[in-house]
């Protein structure tokens, strides 16, 4: 047998992801799809014509390595203005191909083969293969459901001397669950006692309710010092298609992680970096509003649902919410989100997939992504409802 015709694989567990087959599986089934996060309106006009005509005028050659300057410079003004981060646009920002390549980059830069490095279950999927693609191991912690907090003495206890990174998601997905001011305190009294780098996967920086705030790792001098922070313009102007990302990192990382990324992608699409750098100084207002954008659509899909057999504690934060059903049924989650898309047209995500060990996932909770139009949202509350 022709042994490069069967690799030996680096990832021989690992399947389709979640998102791509319940996508698909709505489409099949013509079910209103709330399972992959990504909203069925449109960017802003001013975004997509500002793109538009970069593309028109020429800009379509490779663009810097690190990214566009006037977009590094845009980007931060954006965390000197919200977190109080005065960083270099030079030494300390990149941009990237979605927040995704990020993540690769930032767990590539600092993770050697044999270390370790925790993440806190249930985890965005792509954190544990990334780790063990540098031949590493991945250390999972759960968050204490239902309202998912983070378990400090359980982080502490799992903590070795081969432990180099820790992963925060705040706001987090698949939960809503969002870092308080206790959760900082806690991890600031961590990095004092162990020496550990930092990634906070802050995607849904702009996506945080109920007047509290995004603790961003920018906005803490000893924790910036050892941190990656990456966010997403997908998230931020409605186009997760664009796949536009950026990392922000004291220049030491900096330049550890640009070691990585100029090898993965080098760079990204020049349009669209122009596009967004004018839209961030010329309409910075828009990532101002989007809590409240977001919290609307939020209510107004709890609302809906305050009469329906699901147990509801509305989301702190991105644009998720967790409808637990164990008042409707026993089935297991991956199962039941199967069921229902295909018995009535109504797509969600399991939660128990973003866990090591599904059998830890102890709350029978449903993901639904509410970045839709209310229509559509009226929609998905009536079948709920019957449910
Ligand atoms: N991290 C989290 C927690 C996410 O939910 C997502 C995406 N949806 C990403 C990273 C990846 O973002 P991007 O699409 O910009 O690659
Ligand atoms: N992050 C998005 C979600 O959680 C999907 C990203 C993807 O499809 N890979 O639904």
């Amino acid at each position: 047998m022709n042994a490069t015709a069967h690799p030996v694989s680096k990832l021989p567990d690992v399947g389709t992801t979640i998102f791509t087959v319940m996508s698909a599986l709505a489409a099949e089934h013509k079910a209103l799809n709330l399972s992959q996060g990504f909203p069925d309106f449109d960017g802003p006009d001013a975004l997509l014509e500002s793109v538009n005509a970069h593309m028109r005028n020429g800009s379509n050659q490779y663009p810097p390595m690190a990214g566009v300057a006037t977009l590094r410079q845009a980007i931060a003004t954006k965390v000197a203005d919200l977190y109080g981060l005065d960083c270099d646009s030079e030494t300390e920002i990149t941009v990237t191909a979605g927040a995704t390549e990020a993540l690769f980059c930032a767990i590539a830069a600092v993770v050697h083969a044999g270390d370790e490095v925790i993440v806190l279950d249930p985890a965005y999927d792509s954190y544990d293969p990334v780790i063990r693609l540098q031949g590493a191991v991945p250390v999972h912690v759960p968050l204490t459901a239902p309202t998912y907090g983070i378990d400090w003495a359980r982080i502490e206890a799992a903590i070795s001397p081969r432990t180099r990174l820790l992963i925060l998601n705040s706001p987090h997905n698949p939960t809503g669950m969002v870092m308080n001011e206790s959760d900082i305190q806690a991890l600031q009294a961590l990095c004092r006692k162990y020496d550990l780098y930092l990634i906070g996967d802050e995607v849904y920086e702009h996506m945080v309710f109920d007047q509290a705030k995004h603790l961003s790792l920018c906005a803490y001098e000893e924790l910036y010092a050892r941190s990656f922070v990456i966010s997403s313009f997908g998230k931020t102007y409605h186009v997760t298609g664009w796949k536009v990302g950026y990392c922000v990192a004291p220049p030491s990382l900096t330049t550890e992680f640009r070691r990585v990324h100029q090898y993965v992608t080098f760079t990204v699409n020049t349009p669209v970096q122009l596009g967004i750098a004018d839209f961030l100084q010329q309409q910075p207002e828009h990532h101002r509003q989007l809590p409240a954008f977001y919290q609307a659509k939020r209510d107004l899909f709890c609302q809906l649902l305050a009469g329906s057999r699901f147990a509801i504690a509305p989301s702190q934060g991105t644009y998720f919410q967790l409808l637990g059903y164990a008042d409707i049924t026993s089935e297991v989650d991956s199962a039941l989100a199967t069921r229902w898309t295909r018995e009535h047209g109504i797509a969600s995500i399991p939660i128990s997939v973003f866990y090591k060990n599904a059998a830890d996932c102890e709350h029978r909770a449903l993901r639904f992504c509410f970045a839709k139009d209310d229509a559509t949202l009226r929609q998905a509350a009536e079948i709920l409802c019957r449910l």
